[in-house]
């Protein structure tokens, strides 16, 4: 016992040196081989799941993070019950799309709001973290700043540089952006340049949010590992950096979905359920508090007080 709690503070220790932006090669491999993620309480397995046909066999080996062992251990284990810290502390993940004045539909807030609301959670004294400080506390245990809070934009609209990231710079706030993969740097999308910009400045993660944002749960098998797996693959291309983190294309998800995107080493990914990021939801059907264009200040202050 007393040495399970001295190897835990070591992985704590080890843990605390590292932060967001990091590059995972440069982790002991006892930390890596210890990833899991717990099941949703919320979803049904079908009557046989399909994580053991040959799409799933093949999308998992394709998979550069995992070995042979872990072929073998994903497709008989469903998804491993992970260490949990039992003072694992809810989060406030609060869901973005496109900041701007051109007005697509509600996901849209206008700049003077959001500028607004971040200035508001930085005067309340709210602490912007990013998935791994929220890895390092629900999984190791690490303690979370006071008033945590983590930010997520989704789709990666170019809007989220030019006009979102200039104000989370000024008052140092954290960001993880939900990239789909095939739309990077087109005329509405983030480029490349851009996104390493970003997350050279320390301040923002990139996360998957697929390859073409498809509904994830009528697409076919394959295409849906694809999706999943595919756009792991090419933002990791371009920005070196491993992804943890995957949101769900319009919130829609099955067990299968999550299945897979356990499979693909996702340690987080998020749904458009209300409410706060609770661990015991599953790290892989996280809820989010979404933010309409429509909030008031006021509103949005008594949610964040
Ligand atoms: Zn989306």
């Amino acid at each position: 016992m007393y040495k399970a709690i001295a190897n835990l503070s070591i992985i704590i220790t080890i843990l605390s040196l590292v932060g967001c932006n990091t590059n995972y090669k440069t982790q002991p491999s006892s930390i890596k081989s210890t990833a899991s993620h717990p099941q949703s309480k919320n979803i049904t397995p079908p009557k046989k799941p399909s994580i053991s046909s040959s799409i799933a066999k093949k999308y998992i080996k394709k998979s550069n993070l995992l070995g042979k062992k872990s072929v073998k251990a994903i497709a008989k284990t469903p998804i491993i019950k992970p260490l949990l810290n039992p003072f694992s502390q809810p989060v406030p993940i609060l869901m973005y799309h496109s900041i701007g004045v051109k007005r697509r539909n509600n996901l849209l807030v206008a700049p003077d709001k959001f500028a607004a609301q971040i200035k508001h959670l930085h005067k309340a004294g709210y602490q912007s973290i990013c998935f791994q400080t929220l890895e390092n506390h629900w999984k190791f245990g690490k303690p979370l700043p006071a008033k945590p809070i983590l930010l997520t934009f989704d789709d990666g609209y170019k809007d989220n540089y030019t006009i979102a990231y200039p104000i989370l710079k000024k008052y140092r706030f954290k960001a993880t952006i939900f990239v789909i993969s095939n739309f990077v740097g087109d005329a509405n999308h983030l480029s490349q340049k851009q996104i390493k910009e970003m997350m050279n400045s320390g301040l923002i993660d990139i996360g998957a949010h697929t390859k073409t944002h498809p509904d994830l749960t009528t697409v076919p098998s394959e295409k849906m590992y694809r999706e999943i797996f595919g756009s792991r693959q090419i933002i990791t291309k371009y920005t070196g950096k491993p992804v943890i983190a995957f949101a769900y294309p319009i919130g829609r998800y099955n067990y299968e979905v999550v299945k897979a995107t356990g499979a693909a080493r996702y340690k987080f990914a998020v749904t458009t359920k209300p409410g706060y990021a609770n661990a015991k939801q599953g790290w892989l059907t996280l809820h989010r508090v979404r933010i309409n264009g429509d909030l008031s200040l006021a509103a949005f202050s008594r949610m964040f007080p």
